[in-house]
């Protein structure tokens, strides 16, 4: 997707802070972090949400959850942290390439705004 902020920024033609990448998959921090530890956690494959999503994406949307994992670990959130990831507008989507947050550093509430 040539005009997607998320593909650009994955293929560094858009600066960010990255924090990790692989062959699947780049993270980066939130440029408007909501917590402490705020990073974006990508498949390097355009999906616009997980309804966009299928069958053979099923090990990449898993590995998003592992990356976080490790990431909480790496930045010593062991008090706990958060992974949140907005399908559609109405959820608070606001950029169409399907990401998860990761959230840490900072007490949550329950239920999410
Ligand atoms: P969402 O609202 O779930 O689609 O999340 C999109 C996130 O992308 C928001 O938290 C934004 O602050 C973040 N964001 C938007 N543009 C950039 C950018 N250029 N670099 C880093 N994060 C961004
Ligand atoms: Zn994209």
């Amino acid at each position: 997707m040539d005009d997607c902020l998320f593909c650009k920024i994955g293929k560094k033609k858009i600066p960010s802070k990255l924090v990790y990448e692989d062959e699947e998959i780049f993270a980066f921090e939130d440029i408007q972090p909501q917590a402490p530890h705020h990073i974006l956690i990508c498949p390097r494959k355009h999906l616009i949400s997980l309804t966009d999503a299928n069958d053979e994406d099923a090990a990449v949307l898993g590995k998003l959850q592992l990356v976080a994992a490790k990431l909480a670990v790496a930045r010593n959130l062991t008090d706990g942290y958060r992974t949140v990831l907005n399908n559609g507008r109405g959820a608070g989507q606001s950029v169409f390439h399907l990401h998860l947050h990761l959230l840490g550093g900072r007490d949550f509430r329950w239920p999410p705004g």
